[in-house]
C-alpha cells in the first residue's frame, strides 16, 4: 500500500484538488492512505484570526468570513449541486464551532495553546472532509477519516509528542477494518489520552503521513509539493538550485533541519526505521522524477548535497572564568533551555572552556534569556560569567552531505567563497556527524551567501556576475551592446554569467533584479525612476549581490568620489573614468587599500590607452620584480588623430571639431587639447609604477593659446581656434621643414614626468604612428636599450567599451 500526502499549495483550489484525484487515480495501486493538508494559507489565516480575537479586535469576524467563503466556494465547483447540500450543511456546522470558539477566545482577550490547537485544526479538518466528499462523488471508493482517532499525543500543545504504541495499534485496527480504497485523512492534527485535540506542529502533515506509513508498513511514502523534490537550494532563492534525484535519510534529515521546509524534519524517523522510502514529487508538474529519499544514496560521489538555511536565529553566550574547568555548566545551561522546551538550533564552542554559545530561534530568545539569568544569577552576581550576550537578527546557512567528512577543506572552500563576498560570519558549527557545515550569518547577507555557495559547489563553474552601470552614453552603450552579442560566448567559453542589474544616466535609473532586458534597455531607462547617486549606491548595497561589479562610464569627478564607497561593501569597481586615479594621491592610495582589504577588484585598464593592455602589463612587469626606469608614449588618441589629419590643407579647427565628432576627444576638447588629459594617463602610469606623483609636479608643454584654454563653452572654444588658425598652421610649416611629424609626446625619466608637443623625426618609434593609435615604451631593468612597446588603437568608443569588458572578465577570473 501507498501512502500519499497533498500539501496546501497543491489542494488550494478547486482546480488543483482536480489533479490530486488524477495522481491518485493513476497511482495504480489499490489501497491508499492520503493525507491533506488545510487549503493554502488556510493555516496562516486560522493563526491570525485566533489572535485577532484573544486581541479583542473585531477584524476577526472578517478573517473568519473569508476562511468560510473560501471553503463554501470550494465546495460548490467541486461537489454537484444534487449532493452539496449535506456536505455544506456539515461544513457549516463546523464552521459553527469554529466561530463559537473564537467568540469564546474575543469574550475572554486570551488564547491558551489548547484553544489554538483546537481552533488551527480545522483547516485540516475541513479540507480532508471537502476532499474525501469530492472523490466519492466522482466515483471513487473513498471514505473521510479523523486522524484524531488515530494518532494520540501527549499535551504538548503546539507540538505534541506522539505515543507510538498506542497510535500503530490504533492504525492497525483502522486499516483491518476498513474496506475502502483510498482513506483521506486530514494532516497536523491529533489528540491527546484525554480526546482534546492537538497538533504535531507546523509542517506537521509530513509527519502525519509518515506516522500513517510506517504503522501501516506502507510501500512508499509520497511527498506531493509544489516544487519537484528537494534541491540542491530553495529553488526560490536560488534560481539555478538543482533537483537531488537520490539522498540518505540522514541528509535529508540534515537538510530539513537547517530549513529545506519541503520536508517537516520530524518526518524522516518513523519511516527510516522501517526503511519505507520517501519520494518528494510535484503536483503541478507529476511527470518530474522528483526526489527519492532512502537508505542507499546510490553511491554519490557528490560531497556537498545541497545547502540550506534557517533564519530568524539569534545567537546566546554564556561567558567567564567561571566556565573553566567546572564541570556540570554546560548540563545546567541546557537543561535550562530544556525545561523551557526551546530547542537548540546549533552549538558552537570557541576552543577555550571559557564559552557556550548556541543558536536558537528568535522567538525564543526572550524567554531563554530570563531562564538562564535566573539559573546563573549567583555566577553572575560574583562576576563569574558575564552577562549573557545576545545577537538577534541571524541565520544560519549549512552545507550538507553524506561524503563531506572524508573531504578535506570544504570549509575552507565555504568560509573564503562567503569572505570574497563581504558575509560576515559570526559562528561557525561542524555536526558531530560531520554531515554539515553551518555558519551563523547576518540575516541580510542570507540569499547572497546561498546564491555564492551554490555557484561555488554546483554550478560546474559557471560565475555570475552582476553589473550596475553609470553611464551609457557613448562608451556605456557600446559596452552593454558588447555583452549583449557576447553573452551566449561569455556563459558557454568562460562559464560567465553577465548580467546588468542596473544602469543610470544622469536623468533616469532602472533596476531589475532579474537582469535587464540587453535587447531593450533604452525603453526601460527611459521610464526609470530620476537619477540620484546616493539612491543608486544604496540600492546596489541594498541588492547585496554577489560578484557585484559598479561601472563607471562617465568622467565626473563626482561619480568617482563614491567608488570608496563601493569598495567598503566588497563591490568592485572597474572605471575608464580617470579622475580617482589622477586627483590626489590620497584617494588613489586610499581606493588602492579597499580593494585590497575588502577584496573588492578596483580595475581601470581603460584610464590609459583605452582598450590596450598598458596597465595589466606595467602591473605583470612590476609584480614580476622588474624596474621601471623612463617611459615615453604618445596617450592622447585625440591628439595624435588631430595631428595625423592637420595640415596645410586642412583647418585646425575643422580637424578639431571632427575629432570630436567621431568620439575621439573627451566631452570637453580642451581636456585633451590642453594637454591635461596626457598628464593624467602618464600620472596614472607612474603611480601604478609604484610612484608617489601629484599632478602639479609633471611639467606641461603645451601649445594651445591661454585665450583658447580659457574659454568657458565648447562654442567658445571652438571660434577661438579660428582666431589662432595661423599660429596652428606654423607649427606644422615649422615640423614639415624639419621633416619631422608632431605628436604630443608623455615623458617619465629621473622622476621627473613632462609633457608636450614634439617634432619626431623620421625612423624614431612615434614617426609612422597612425590615426588615434596610441604607443608606449617602457625601458626597465629588463628592457634597457629596447623598450617593451604597446602600440594600437588608443581612443574611440568602442576600444574603450572593449577595455571596460576586459576588466570585466578579469574579475570574472579573480
Ligand atoms: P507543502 O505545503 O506542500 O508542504 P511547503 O511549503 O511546506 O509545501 O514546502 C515546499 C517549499 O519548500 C517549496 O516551495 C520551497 O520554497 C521550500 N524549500 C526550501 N528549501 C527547499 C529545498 N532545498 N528544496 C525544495 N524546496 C525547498
Ligand atoms: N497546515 C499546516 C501548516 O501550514 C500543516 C502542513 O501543511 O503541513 O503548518
Ligand atoms: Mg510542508
Amino acid at each position: 500500500m501507498k501512502v500519499l500526502k497533498f500539501g496546501g499549495t497543491s489542494v488550494a483550489s478547486p482546480e488543483n484538488i482536480h489533479k490530486v484525484k488524477s495522481i491518485i487515480q493513476s497511482s495504480g495501486e489499490a489501497t491508499q492512505a492520503v493525507i491533506v493538508s488545510a487549503f493554502g494559507g488556510i493555516t496562516d489565516t486560522l493563526l491570525e484570526t485566533t489572535k485577532l480575537a484573544s486581541e479583542q479586535n473585531l477584524e476577526y469576524k472578517t478573517s473568519l468570513d473569508e476562511i468560510e467563503k473560501r471553503h463554501i466556494d470550494t465546495i460548490k465547483v467541486l461537489i454537484p449541486v444534487k449532493k452539496q447540500s449535506a456536505v455544506l450543511s456539515k461544513v457549516k456546522s463546523d464552521l459553527n464551532t469554529l466561530e463559537t470558539l473564537l467568540e469564546g477566545s474575543y469574550l475572554i482577550g486570551e488564547v491558551t495553546p489548547k484553544l489554538s490547537d483546537k481552533i488551527v485544526g480545522y483547516g485540516e479538518l475541513l479540507s480532508a472532509f471537502i476532499i474525501s466528499e469530492f472523490f466519492i462523488s466522482e466515483g471513487l471508493n473513498a471514505c473521510f477519516k479523523d486522524s484524531r482517532e488515530l494518532i494520540v499525543t501527549d499535551e504538548s500543545f503546539g507540538n505534541g509528542k506522539v505515543d507510538f504504541q498506542t497510535t500503530n495499534d490504533n492504525c492497525k485496527t483502522y486499516a483491518n477494518q476498513n474496506k475502502v480504497n483510498i482513506t483521506i485523512l486530514p494532516g497536523f492534527i491529533s489528540s491527546s489520552k484525554d480526546g482534546n485535540s492537538t497538533t504535531l506542529g507546523r509542517g506537521g502533515s509530513d509527519y502525519s503521513a509518515a506516522i500513517f506509513a510506517s504503522a501501516l508498513n506502507a510501500d512508499v511514502l509520497e511527498i506531493w509539493t509544489d516544487v519537484s523534490g528537494m534541491y540542491t537550494a530553495n529553488p526560490k532563492m536560488v534560481k539555478q538550485a538543482k533537483c537531488i534525484s537520490h539522498l540518505s535519510y540522514e541528509e535529508a534529515m540534515e537538510l530539513s533541519h537547517f530549513g529545506a521546509k519541503v520536508l517537516y524534519p520530524p518526518t524522516i524517523q518513523p519511516v527510516l526505521d522501517k526503511e519505507i522510502p520517501i519520494v518528494i514529487k510535484n503536483t503541478f508538474s507529476p511527470e518530474d522524477a522528483g526526489t527519492h529519499v532512502s537508505k542507499n544514496t546510490n553511491g554519490s560521489l557528490k560531497t556537498v548535497r545541497g545547502i540550506s538555511h534557517v533564519g530568524n536565529i539569534s545567537l546566546i553566550s554564556l561567558e567567564g572564568p567561571g566556565l573553566i574547568g567546572i564541570p556540570g555548566i554546560s548540563k545546567r545551561f541546557f537543561e535550562t533551555l530544556s525545561l523551557e522546551s526551546i530547542s537548540v538550533v546549533l552549538i558552537t564552542q570557541a576552543s577555550s572552556e571559557h564559552s557556550i554559545c548556541v543558536g536558537i530561534s528568535n522567538d525564543d530568545v526572550d524567554r531563554a534569556q530570563t531562564a538562564l539569568e535566573d539559573t546563573f544569577a549567583y555566577e553572575m552576581q560574583n562576576h563569574r560569567i558575564k552577562p549573557l550576550q545576545i545577537e538577534r537578527d541571524l541565520a544560519i546557512v549549512a552545507l550538507v552531505g553524506e561524503n563531506m567528512k572524508s573531504h578535506q577543506g570544504l570549509s575552507g572552500q565555504m568560509f573564503s567563497t562567503l569572505g570574497k563576498n563581504n558575509v560576515n560570519i559570526r559562528a561557525i558549527a561542524q555536526g558531530a556527524s560531520e554531515r554539515n557545515i553551518s555558519a551563523v550569518i547576518g540575516k541580510k547577507d542570507v540569499k547572497k551567501a546561498l546564491n555564492s555557495l551554490h555557484e561555488t559547489f554546483f554550478e560546474e563553474n559557471i560565475k555570475q556576475l552582476n553589473l550596475f552601470v553609470m553611464g551609457v552614453g557613448n562608451v556605456g552603450a557600446k559596452f552593454i551592446e558588447q555583452i549583449r552579442s557576447q553573452s551566449s560566448y561569455l556563459r558557454e567559453e568562460l562559464k560567465l554569467n553577465v548580467r546588468v542589474i542596473g544602469m543610470s544616466n544622469s536623468r533616469t535609473m532602472y533596476f531589475n533584479e532579474d537582469g535587464i532586458d540587453l535587447e531593450d534597455w533604452p525603453n526601460d531607462l527611459s521610464k526609470g525612476e530620476t537619477a540620484n547617486l546616493d539612491t543608486f549606491f544604496e540600492r546596489v548595497k541594498q541588492l547585496n549581490f554577489r560578484n557585484s561589479v559598479f561601472v563607471d562610464n562617465t568622467a565626473s569627478s563626482e561619480i568617482a568620489q563614491t567608488y570608496s564607497d563601493y569598495l567598503k561593501n566588497s563591490i568592485a569597481v572597474v572605471t575608464c573614468n580617470k579622475i580617482a586615479c589622477s586627483s590626489e594621491y590620497n584617494y588613489y592610495q586610499q581606493l588602492k587599500q579597499l580593494a585590497k582589504k575588502y577584496n573588492a577588484p578596483f580595475l581601470f585598464e581603460t584610464n590609459v590607452g583605452a582598450g590596450l593592455p598598458i596597465i595589466d602589463t606595467l602591473k605583470h612587469l612590476i609584480v614580476s620584480g622588474d624596474k621601471i626606469h623612463k617611459i615615453q608614449a604618445v596617450l592622447s588618441g585625440s591628439l595624435n588623430f588631430v595631428f595625423n589629419t592637420f595640415d596645410n590643407s586642412t583647418t585646425f579647427h575643422d580637424v578639431v571639431k571632427q575629432a570630436q565628432e567621431e568620439g575621439y576627444t573627451e566631452p570637453d576638447p580642451t581636456i585633451d587639447l590642453s594637454g591635461i588629459d596626457v598628464m593624467r594617463k602618464i600620472l596614472i602610469l607612474v603611480r601604478e609604477s609604484g610612484r608617489q606623483l601629484d599632478i602639479d609636479a609633471i611639467e606641461n608643454n603645451g601649445f594651445l593659446p591661454q585665450e583658447s584654454l580659457e574659454t568657458d563653452s565648447n562654442d567658445a572654444f571652438f571660434e577661438s581656434l579660428k582666431k589662432y588658425e595661423n599660429d596652428f598652421q606654423e607649427l606644422f610649416a615649422e615640423a614639415e621643414s624639419n621633416g619631422c611629424k608632431l605628436k604630443y609626446v608623455a615623458q617619465f625619466e629621473d622622476g621627473k614626468a613632462s609633457v608636450g608637443l614634439q617634432q619626431i623625426p623620421k625612423g624614431h618609434d612615434f614617426y609612422n604612428l597612425e590615426g588615434s593609435d596610441n604607443i608606449v615604451l617602457f625601458f626597465t631593468e629588463r628592457y634597457p636599450n629596447q623598450p617593451l612597446i604597446i602600440k594600437g588603437a588608443g581612443a574611440g568608443a568602442d576600444v574603450t567599451a572593449s577595455g571596460i569588458f576586459a576588466d570585466i572578465i578579469r574579475i570574472g577570473n579573480f
